[in-house]
């Protein structure tokens, strides 16, 4: 039985070249204009729920909800 059949030998530098291109880009960070806590441009804040001046996530509601339903998973367990 033959084993498998190598087509293509690439060099180790040309795999290093073709990868050169695959790092990753350093993300920005900018102030919550409510909080001034760090977070992700373009994206509702992860510390107090505002996006652009408006409460957009309830969080105090999200972590009880969360809460609830680590409970209820643990009284199904026993
Ligand atoms: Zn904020």
């Amino acid at each position: 039985m033959d084993s498998m059949v190598v087509r293509m030998r690439h060099t180790k530098s040309h795999t290093a070249n073709r990868r050169s291109h695959h790092a990753l880009k350093k993300t920005d960070f900018a102030k919550c204009a409510n909080c001034s806590a760090l977070k992700r441009r373009h994206t509702v804040c992860p510390s107090c729920g505002f996006y652009r001046g408006t409460k957009v996530l309830d969080l105090v509601k999200k972590v009880e909800k969360k809460q609830a339903k680590a409970k209820a998973k643990k009284a199904e367990v026993k």
